[in-house]
């Protein structure tokens, strides 16, 4: 153990560590052709240094999976890898205060007996939406389950989808496996590119428990292509008595043109009015919130979904209920502005990314590395608004010596790490995902890459 040095790690983390690597040399010497009297010679003393060696890796990569802020140089607004939106002060001051205190979780403060969960939340989701009712559960994903299972737990189990909306949102979420896990039948309707509402009244039968709608979010198809809009798939849906529900994805709540962004992002309330019976989307995406799905939609569905026993299972903890009571605050202030960090980084202008550039390329002056203001593309991400970019500022470094990933391998292992990526002979930092207050801790890990 002293043999290691310092390491910031837990004792018994570290422990358990060393005596993995010991069970692996004593493995590799009663393999090897290694008698007694070399364990005590050389040979031990070369294993025993390797073995040093392997721990100090070992607890290294151990030491960097931890869960750990890090720079977002990549330009892409809402990285699922990177843990998507950030919470503004605002959600973090609330997040913080419930965690450290009791507080009214599914207790009511005017009867003084047992209250509703997330009463006040849902009831504002409600508002914020123009919907009967809305509830949040873990995460979009979980929120689809819940309401397949909710349409298809009787005799009707034929959910109706386009072919051309059976998508894979990334991490392995598959539309067809989602369906399956929760019991309902697939029933594809239309062609890959071409679905007309006469292909879903074709497929409109007793088994049908519900016409599936999703926001094809993470890619797009253009050409000779067609689909019902969700107004006249609603019709539909009314004339044959099954429910239409939308997986929007990401939850634009402000018009998305008016942010700065070319494309226009179906908003709940939109596809609501349409007469979707139920929506859903995610808390972290374009909204801005904590990990959550949340539904929206009828409150006779809503009620029902909440009695299904995995709503339970599947229910929000008071943490994230408390974000995203902080997050839909914002939302419904008249001046929601910048408070939510995702919006401030699109209203940033480039000009202003210049600035902060030319600063950091002043503090990054005598260092063996060229560094240039470059010109980037932001993008939203998180399987949002694929077909939009973002103008934006880059700071481009090319060290004098060595390679671009061997140096954009040490900046993940600054401190903060950083990210960014490798781009026309440079590696690229994109400001607009950069805070203006991480500038400094940028200059500093920079610094710390080229001198480690
Ligand atoms: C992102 C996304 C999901 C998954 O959302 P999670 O909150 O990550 O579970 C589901 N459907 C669509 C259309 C999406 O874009």
């Amino acid at each position: 153990m002293q043999a290691l040095g310092a390491i910031d790690l837990p004792r018994t983390v570290v422990v358990a560590a060393v005596r993995e690597e010991i069970a692996v040399l004593r493995r590799s010497l009663a393999g090897s052709d290694a008698g007694p009297d070399d364990v005590a010679g050389t040979v031990a003393a070369e294993r025993l240094a390797e073995t040093l060696a392997r721990v100090r890796d070992r607890l290294e990569r151990l030491r960097r999976s931890r869960l750990q802020p890090v720079i977002n140089g990549t330009g892409v607004l809402i990285h699922t890898n990177l843990g998507r939106a950030p919470l503004g002060p605002a959600v973090i001051e609330a997040l913080t205060e419930a965690a450290g205190s009791y507080s009214n979780l599914e207790f009511d403060l005017v009867s003084g007996g047992r209250g509703g969960r997330a009463a006040w939340l849902e009831q504002n989701l409600a508002l914020l939406f123009g919907a009967e009712a809305a509830t949040i559960a873990n995460n979009c994903a979980a929120a689809l389950v819940l309401l397949l299972r909710h349409c298809t737990g009787g005799a009707r189990k034929e959910v109706l989808i386009s072919r051309g909306e059976l998508i894979q949102i990334g991490g392995g979420f598959r539309i067809p496996d989602i369906l399956e896990t929760s019991g309902a039948r697939l029933r594809e309707v239309g062609t890959t590119n071409r679905t007309e509402l006469a292909d879903y009244e074709r497929a409109c039968s007793p088994q049908t428990g519900l016409i599936l709608k999703v926001h094809r979010s993470n890619f797009f198809m253009g050409g000779f292509v067609a689909s019902p809009d969700t107004a006249e798939l609603a019709a539909l849906a009314r004339r044959r008595r099954v429910p239409l529900i939308e997986d929007l994805g990401s939850g634009a709540i402000r018009r998305t043109e008016t942010m700065g962004l070319g494309e226009h992002e179906p908003t709940p309330a939109e596809v609501l009015r349409a007469g979707v019976e139920l929506v859903c989307f995610s808390g972290d995406k374009l909204f801005g919130g904590p990990q959550a799905g949340i539904i929206a939609g009828r409150a006779r569905r809503v009620r029902a979904l909440k009695r299904d026993p995995l709503f339970r299972a599947l229910r929000c903890d008071k943490l994230v209920l408390a974000a995203m009571q902080a997050t839909v605050d914002l939302h419904l202030a008249s001046e929601p502005a910048d408070a939510l960090p995702l919006h401030g980084m699109l209203q940033v202008s480039c000009a202003e990314l210049q600035e902060r550039a030319a600063r950091l390329v002043a503090a990054l002056s005598g260092l063996p590395l060229e560094v240039r203001i470059g010109r980037g593309k932001s993008r939203l991400g998180g399987g949002t608004m694929p077909r939009t970019s973002i103008d934006s500022v880059t700071l481009d470094l090319q060290p004098a010596s060595g390679a671009l990933d061997e140096l954009a391998a040490r900046l993940r292992a600054a401190s903060p790490p950083v990210i960014g990526h490798l781009s026309a002979g440079a590696l690229k930092l994109d400001l607009r995902t950069v805070f203006p207050h991480q500038d400094a801790a940028l200059a500093d890990a920079i610094r710390q890459a080229l001198e480690s």
